[in-house]
């Protein structure tokens, strides 16, 4: 085993396991840190593995490979959280694992991370396990409808999930699950969504990124902007609600947490990511730090960064969808000289698929709201 130093300076290598654009953004805030990185997925060419210094591509069950991946780095984090729990276990042999497998764990489950929220006293909406159609009858019953339904694993960007209207529709619900099982949650009748990221040392240091307001469309986050418009007192609730997460987790790296923010005023945990996360992309160019940077320095035991906003910023994701006509307009969306452009290197641009973002600032939050939807809209005009 080699040595779990708890610093892990400039000039090692730190691996990661998944290979999507979290990935590609960390190596690049990595590799400017000066640190190798190497990079952990069933595919080759990808988003991660075209900045990085090494990419194995295997199965995350061939344990062979995993065991040689994790030989070859200092530190392995992850982009990913639906890994095998094997598949952390068996680098743990090797290297320190952090955010800790036990985090993946709790987190890539939504019946157990629910669970063990609700037990440590967090705010989340009322659940139920669904393993049966019966199930789903007395859980819409006692919880009341409309409710939503979710597979327990494997979900993002709303897959796995549909609402439930009315007590007809539990039929059709339940065959959606196919024989998984799942979760039935009341449905939250929110006034906003709102998502801290925040960054916790083995020593224990805590910092958190602003808030950040996310607007969604179709189940995908469609715009992020900061600050969130949220009062003084709640804004402190979430970010101490994020610290206690973080805390009772032992989170050595960076967590993400999902809020909902309810039309009378309390918090609920939606969902954790114990990563960075789509809605921290505006740190990359508003942020004195940006969140990439932050699990680099969280997982190597270096001092965290600073995470001041340094004005209001916005940010736009790119879907695949705009892709329709032809390639996007870069030149007119760079137009205006204070958007900047995030792509990740992704060949196919399939409907839905998140391809880049744009990143804004502005004196307020509607105007970088404004310059960053201009400039996309700009992407498809004739
Ligand atoms: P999730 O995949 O659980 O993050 O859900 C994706 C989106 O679906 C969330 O960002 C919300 O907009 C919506 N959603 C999820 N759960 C609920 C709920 N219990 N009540 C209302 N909306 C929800």
């Amino acid at each position: 085993m080699s040595s779990h130093r708890s610093v892990i300076l400039p000039g090692s290598t730190l691996g990661v396991l998944g290979s999507g654009q979290l990935g590609r953004m960390f190596t690049i805030a990595a590799r400017r840190l000066g640190y190798r990185v190497h990079i952990f997925s069933p595919d080759l060419d990808t988003p991660a593995g075209q900045v990085a210094d090494r990419e194995f591509s295997a199965a995350y069950e061939d344990l062979d490979q995993v065991r040689a991946f994790a030989q070859s780095v200092d530190v392995v984090t992850f982009e990913f959280e639906n890994v095998p729990s094997e598949t952390s276990r068996a680098c743990a042999e090797w290297a320190p694992v952090r955010p800790d497998g036990s985090v993946l764990h709790t987190t890539q489950q939504r019946l157990r991370e629910k669970t063990f929220l609700q037990s440590r006293g967090f705010p989340v909406t009322s659940f139920r396990r669904i393993l049966s159609e019966h199930d789903l009858f007395a859980a819409a019953q006692e919880l009341n409808l409309p409710g939503i339904l979710k597979t327990t694993h494997f979900g993002y960007d709303g897959k796995g999930q549909r609402r439930v209207r009315s007590l007809e529709e539990i039929p059709e619900a339940f065959a959606t699950l196919n024989g998984s099982e799942g979760i039935f949650e009341a449905y939250v009748d929110f006034e906003k969504e709102i998502s801290v990221i925040a960054a916790r040392t083995a020593a224990g240091a805590f910092q958190a990124f602003p808030l950040f307001e996310n607007v969604h469309s179709n189940h995908i986050l469609d715009v992020t902007f900061a600050p969130a418009c949220l009062s003084e007192t709640l804004a402190t609730e979430a970010v101490e609600l994020a610290r206690g997460i973080l805390e009772a987790l032992e989170v050595v790296g960076l967590l993400t947490v999902e809020l909902f923010v309810t039309r009378d005023g309390r918090l609920l945990v939606n969902e954790l990511a114990p990563r960075t996360h789509n809605s921290g992309h505006l740190t990359l160019d508003a942020c004195e730090t940006c969140q990439f940077e932050q699990q680099v320095r969280a997982v190597c035991g270096l001092p965290l960064g600073s995470t001041r906003l340094v004005s209001p910023a916005a940010m736009v994701n790119l879907l695949g969808d705009l892709w329709d006509k032809g390639v996007p307009k870069w030149v007119a969306a760079l137009d205006d000289p204070q958007v900047k452009l995030h792509l990740y290197g992704k060949d196919e641009a399939r409907i839905g698929r998140k391809m880049g973002h744009l990143n804004g600032r502005g004196d307020t939050v509607e105007q970088a709201v404004h310059r960053v939807r201009s400039a996309r809209e700009r992407l498809t005009q004739d």
